[in-house]
């Protein structure tokens, strides 16, 4: 009887024991978490709800959601994709309901459904469960992996699966594991952050939304999102800042290292369209006020801060205006002056980089440098934008190694 060990019982995780203990009855699976409990980051994600996968199904567009390791994923993901990830969950107890915005959640919002699903599988198919103790170290002897814990014995498996997440809200530990087999770990950065900004005068937008502006970081590489986003207290955040934080996961963004970020709130119309429009206003509105004119086109209190910043004094009327003033708010208002001094807590949180994924066989997810040894979910060096793309590529890479764990020689 195979003897199968599973490190991590979070999304990859269990989803690889599920799917070995359904598929393959004959196998002997125990999982190793060592939280108390299974699945804590599947049940904090989304806020608590778990934003379980993306309700697209065209590959094309999930695949551009991963800026690292989109080509790696494609297979996992034809075999197993958000539909049928839907339909493993609906068929295991968890009905399903996807937002206007995609993202795909269990119909009570309850993360801790999704873990109950893996729970009851576990009791019915009597997969071992060991809680509350860590994998201290894995080596091979005589072809077979002797995994020490942090208490008990040791036990020994054919086949192992590293599925321990990334660094956020964990240790890391599974990299040094990965390491101790002779595996390289790419560098490691945090993704899907929000933005400090050294400008003050966010705090005075905190809580005004845009439904989509575009995002042009410019640090040692540039790089650039479009969609919605918030100004925060300290800086600013939402979907586009988490994705273009993903793009830019390598860059600094320390108060030694401050990065330029221009944001164009209206990112629709070109500078000759901009200035046209507000001309046309100003001509329309000659004894208004410049300031409540560009507030024709933006919300009130970013004309207001515009104006301030610009040092257009509040009370000059439209009349007045100097055409290099009128130049000059066009400009500000196509990219924002802001300068990034640091990355804050997003909505989700993963790492960037993990196991090189040349080491990998993406086909079956088993280490090409240590037969035997499995790798999935977040470990690797593949991360996504938030929606759902990270559960995402952890179920399916999860599933892939659970499914040829079994069969492997
Ligand atoms: C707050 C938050 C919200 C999120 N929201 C979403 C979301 O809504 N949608 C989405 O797609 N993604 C979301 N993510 C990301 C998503 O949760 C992760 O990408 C996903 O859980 C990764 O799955 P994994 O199995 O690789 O790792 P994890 O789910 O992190 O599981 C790894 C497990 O391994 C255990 N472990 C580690 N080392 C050892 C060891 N040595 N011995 C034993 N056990 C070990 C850990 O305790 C952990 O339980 C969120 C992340 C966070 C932090």
């Amino acid at each position: 009887m195979v003897q199968i060990a599973i490190i991590g019982g979070g999304a990859a995780g269990m989803m690889a024991a599920a799917t070995v203990a359904e598929q393959s009855p004959e196998a002997k699976v125990v999982l190793i978490e060592r939280n108390k409990i299974l699945g804590q980051k599947v049940r904090l994600s989304g806020g608590g709800r778990c934003n379980v996968t993306t309700g697209f199904s065209d590959m094309d567009e999930i695949l551009r959601r991963y800026p690292r390791g989109r080509n790696f994923v494609k297979h996992a993901f034809y075999s197993f994709p958000p539909e049928k990830v839907m339909e493993w969950f609906e068929a295991h107890g968890v009905p399903l309901k996807t937002e206007e915005d995609r993202r795909v959640f269990p119909q009570s919002d309850k993360g801790d459904d999704v873990v109950g699903a893996f729970e009851n599988l576990y009791q019915k198919l009597n997969v071992q469960v060991i809680l509350g103790n860590g994998v201290q170290s894995i080596s091979k002897v005589e072809g077979k992996f002797v995994i020490a814990l942090s208490s008990g014995d040791p036990i020994t498996a054919d086949r192992v699966l590293i599925a321990s997440g990334g660094e956020a809200r964990a240790t890391g530990g599974g990299y040094a594991l990965a390491s101790s087999l002779g595996h390289t770990i790419t560098p490691l950065a945090p993704s899907l952050n929000a933005f400090v900004v050294q400008e003050s005068w966010v705090k005075e937008l905190a809580g005004v939304s845009f439904l989509s502006a575009r995002f042009k970081l410019k640090g040692a590489h540039d790089f650039e999102f479009t969609g919605p986003f918030v100004f925060s207290h300290r800086g600013v955040t939402g979907p586009a800042v988490f994705s273009v934080s993903s793009l830019g996961a390598y860059e600094l963004l320390k108060p030694e290292v401050p990065t330029r970020l221009l944001v164009d709130l209206l990112p629709t119309l070109g500078e000759p369209e901009l200035l046209q429009k507000l001309q046309g206003e100003m001509a329309a509105h000659p004894k208004k006020t410049f300031e409540n004119v560009m507030a024709h086109l933006v919300f009130k209190s970013v004309a207001e801060v515009a104006c301030k910043e610009l040092g257009i004094p509040a009370e000059k009327i439209c009349a007045e205006m100097p055409r290099k003033d009128v130049n000059r708010s066009v400009a500000w208002l196509k990219g924002v002056p802001l300068t990034v001094i640091g990355r804050a807590a997003g909505d989700e949180f993963v790492t960037a980089g993990g196991v090189s994924l040349k080491e990998v066989d993406s086909k079956t997810m088993e280490s090409k440098i240590c037969p035997g040894l499995f790798l999935a979910g977040e470990v690797l060096d593949v991360d996504a934008f938030t929606g759902g793309f990270n559960l995402q590529s952890a179920w399916a890479t999860g599933r892939l190694a659970g499914k040829f764990m079994a069969i492997s020689k």
